[in-house]
């Protein structure tokens, strides 16, 4: 093996305890306990799973949270009243919308609604677009595309004048991560399910993140040598040693890439961490701009 493993769970827990530092610090102060909304509209079993574990980080923080777990058929108009309702009361520091929402909801029009003061999870479209623009800022960035920048930073990947391609073009993921990382200077390509030439492409990465939800799509010979690959994908595979009966791996071939890389991150344990601890460093940063 060639590649240094980046631990993300490691850094994740770092991030974590930071946090933890700065909200009981915080208490001391006499300062109100960052606060994180989410927003739980119908039934699916994975997305209620992803808010509990957002919930329990925030108590194991010290954070508040509170819950808004809605029925699958609730109308645009009252979806938006709870939103208002959210974004004035101020004992709420960040409102988290679990997506997706069901399809007669608009998706676009939730996240327009959310302040941008309270945007923890950094969808509004006030916050993409300061993140798209030169010289502004935005108040909050995505917590995976963050994670996974955090990750390069961390480990010390030369991010400026650096190739990158990023795998996949979602609002969530992929779009945030390259504009983040032209942000930082780095040269950036974009890839889809269009993209001609695919592997010859991903070859000239010196930074490669793969987000397109494919197992193990990306081969260990695209990779350039020496290259941080940093794997967002999370998918579940057949594996009959498993009780469950299958494993997660990511979108790149972990044991074909980590012969040719330079940094690789593992599913799990890399990126995946990473977004749970960027949202509690969101909450309490909500709670500090609205301390102002
Ligand atoms: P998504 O919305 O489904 O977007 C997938 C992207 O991949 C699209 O841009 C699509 O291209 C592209 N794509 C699909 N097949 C492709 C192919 N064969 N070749 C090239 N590009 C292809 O997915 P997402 O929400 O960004 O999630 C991506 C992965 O990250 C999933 O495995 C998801 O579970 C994981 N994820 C992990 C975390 C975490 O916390 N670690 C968070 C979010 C997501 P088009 O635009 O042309 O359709």
């Amino acid at each position: 093996m060639t590649a240094q493993l980046i631990d993300g769970k490691l850094i994740a827990q770092q991030i974590r305890d930071e946090v933890a530092s700065q909200v009981a610090k915080r208490a001391v102060a006499g300062k109100p306990g960052p606060t994180l909304a989410t927003v739980l509209v119908g039934d699916r079993v994975d997305s209620a799973t992803y808010v509990a574990s957002k919930q329990k980080a925030c108590a194991e923080l010290g954070m508040g949270s509170i819950s808004q777990n809605l029925p699958g058929d609730i109308s645009q108009e009252e979806l938006e009243k709870i939103i208002k309702s959210l974004n004035d009361d101020k004992s709420v520091h960040g409102i988290l919308v679990q997506m997706p929402l069901p399809a007669h909801l608009n998706e676009e029009r939730v996240l327009q609604l959310v302040s941008i003061e309270k945007d923890v999870d950094g969808f509004s479209p006030i916050n993409i677009g300061r993140l798209a623009q030169k010289g502004r800022e935005p108040l909050f960035v995505p917590c995976t595309p963050f994670g996974s920048i955090y990750l390069l930073e961390k480990s010390g990947v030369q991010i400026e004048g650096a190739n990158a391609v990023v795998l996949g073009r979602s609002n969530i993921v992929g779009m945030p991560a390259a504009l983040l990382l032209i942000g930082r200077n780095a040269t950036v390509t974009v890839c889809h399910s269009r993209t001609r030439n695919l592997p010859d492409v991903i070859r000239q990465a010196d930074i490669l993140i793969a987000a397109i939800g494919k197992t193990e799509f990306v081969r260990g010979d695209w990779i350039k040598p020496g290259a941080a690959v940093i794997d967002v994908g999370i998918n579940s595979k057949p594996d009959a040693a498993k009780k469950s009966g299958y494993r997660l791996v990511g979108d790149v071939n972990f044991d074909e890439a980590k012969e040719v890389a330079g940094f690789i991150t593992p599913v799990p344990g890399g990126v995946g961490p990473m977004t749970i601890a960027m949202l509690m460093r969101n909450t309490l940063r909500a709670a500090e701009l609205q301390d102002r």
